[in-house]
Parts: structure tokens; sequence; C-alpha cells
């Protein structure tokens, strides 16, 4: 268990996709620290869940259903926050994932796969599929970090960004999920240099490969053994095993204290395993 760190407490937390398993975790992590962490989610019973579980172990949590692609949901939770909380220290943008419109059947195209209807190669995704996946990842990020970051210049807060082993090297498959987030990823250093003089920090951390809901039936067979494609993720990564969420949390807690972390912006941390270090020779 990390240690408790009294910078952080009574500091206000708010989480997109909170309701989910990485951003669930952290926003466990950041209640237990004694921040006051505003669960934002698509899905309304998931954020409760874990704000209860952040109250039964002591902590100070709300739930909020929230849509991140609505400026007027986002503004709204924006509202309930201040009212409740004050304004937001730090804004963990998580809300994210993939969706079947954003994902080609195989990873390598083949010519003979033109001929093969129940397969979705790259010519059969539609803009609106893959502009889904695009928009829920980067329009995302962008909307709560318009709305939010407007009185994080008075706290002097920071954003974390959740990026991907898919921003420096795309994943097969995922087209429209890797160019968002390596947009994601671009989109921090950005924001990191246009805030810089107002000491707003900006920052990302870039999970390797964590087993979730949004990621299990890429990862796992209807029996529970690992796909082939998991087996070449454990093969690319030294470390030889997935992620833990809660592998996530060191570097979440350094990056969010200004007085560990208050010369480090524009960067994006990868916890993976030393998959991105590996040429895989
Ligand atoms: P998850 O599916 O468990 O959590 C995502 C949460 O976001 C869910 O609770 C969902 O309800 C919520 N959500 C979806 N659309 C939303 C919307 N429009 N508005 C508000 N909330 C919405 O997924 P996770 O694996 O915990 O992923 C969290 C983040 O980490 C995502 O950005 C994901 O891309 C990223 N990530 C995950 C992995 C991994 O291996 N699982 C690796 C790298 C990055």
């Amino acid at each position: 268990m990390l240690p408790l760190n009294s910078n952080l407490e009574g500091k206000v937390a708010v989480v997109t996709g909170g309701g989910g398993v990485l951003c669930g975790c952290m926003a466990r992590e950041l209640g237990r620290q004694g921040m006051k962490v505003a669960i934002l989610n698509r899905t309304y019973e998931k954020a409760v869940k874990v704000v209860d579980e952040i109250k039964a172990a002591g902590g100070e949590a709300l739930a909020i259903e929230c849509d991140v692609l609505s400026v007027e949901s986002v503004k709204r939770a924006e509202e309930i926050v201040s009212a409740e909380y004050g304004s937001c220290d730090v804004l963990i943008n998580g809300a994210g994932g993939n969706h079947p419109n954003g994902i080609t059947t195989k990873e390598i195209f083949e010519k003979s796969d033109l001929t093969r209807d129940e397969l979705t190669t790259f010519f059969d995704m539609t803009p609106e599929g893959f502009g889904f996946v695009f928009n829920l990842n980067f329009i995302g990020t962008l909307i709560p970090t318009q709305i939010f970051a407007k009185n994080m210049i008075e706290t002097q807060g920071t954003i974390i960004n959740i990026s991907s082993m898919s921003a420096p090297s795309p994943m097969t498959k995922v087209p429209a999920y890797s160019a968002a987030k390596s947009a994601i990823e671009n989109f921090t250093k950005w924001l990191a240099v246009h805030f810089a003089e107002a000491g707003l920090r900006v920052n990302a951390i870039a999970p390797g490969f964590f087993l979730t809901e949004q990621n299990r039936a890429l990862l796992t067979n209807p029996d529970g053994t690992n796909t082939e494609r998991t087996n070449k993720i454990l093969a690319g990564t030294p470390m030889r095993r997935l992620g833990k969420p809660e592998d996530l949390l060191g570097t979440l807690l350094w990056l969010v204290d200004k007085e560990a972390s208050g010369f480090v912006t524009g960067i994006s941390v990868p916890v993976d395993g030393g998959f991105m270090a590996y040429s895989g020779v």
C-alpha cells in the first residue's frame, strides 16, 4: 500500500470514466488519500458503485452522471462539483475506450479479404464508426478540459490525460483508438506549453496492457484462456504479465502532487512492464 500524502488531503479530484476499472482504482486511491472525489461517468450506476466503495473506506466522493461528449452534460457536472466541493484541483480525463465499429477483424490485410463478407476490413469502416471511437477518446478529453481548467488556474491544479501504448506505435486492429491516443499525447504537450505560465501542469499516463471490460473480448476467449493477441502482448512485455490497475497508482500520486512533480509538465509516463522499451528482439 502506498504511503498517505498529506499534500493531497482535502483537495478536489474530478475523474471522468471513474466508474471504470482503471480510473475507478485511481479514484479509490485518491479517496483514500483524503481527496474529495467526483466521479463523472456515463453509466451512473458504475459511478455510484465506486463512490460507495470510497465512502465505505471512510473517504468522500460524489457520483455524477455525465457524458464527456456533451458540453451541456459536462457543464452541469462542473456546476455540481463547484457547488459541493469548490474548484477542481486534479482532473483525470479517463473516459475512453473502443467500439466494434472502430476495429478491423484482422491484424494484417490480405487481398482475398475483399471477397469475404464476414470480415470488417479497413474499407468497411465508416466515418461514423471511426469518429465515435476517435471522439470518445479525444473530444471526450477536450471538452472536460475546457470546462474544468478555467477554475483550475486559480487552484494551480493539474490535469492527467490517459494515453496508451497505441500512441507511440499504433496497435493493429484499432486505428481509431490509436489515432485518438496519439492525438491525446500531442494535445497533452500543447496544453502543457499553453498553460505553463498560468501554473497549470498537464501530463499523461500511458498504461500498457491491463485486462478490463473494454478489452476483455480482445484479450480473453469465452473459456477464460488467453487469446493469441494476449500471448503476443506477453511476448512483447519484458515483465511477462498484464498490468494490474494498482500498478498505475504510484505514477498517479507522483504526478498529482505539486511538491513531488512541480517542474514536470507535458510528459506521458509509460506504465507498461517495459513494453515500449522492447524491440521484440
Ligand atoms: P473501462 O471501460 O473499465 O472504463 C471506462 C469508463 O468510461 C467506463 O466506466 C464507461 O462507462 C465510461 N465512459 C465511456 N464513455 C463515456 C462517456 N461518453 N462519458 C463518460 N463516461 C464514459 O476501461 P479502462 O480499461 O478502465 O480504461 C480507462 C482508460 O484507460 C481509457 O481511456 C482507456 O482507453 C485507457 N487505457 C486502458 C488500457 C487497458 O489496457 N485497459 C490501456 C491503455 C489505456
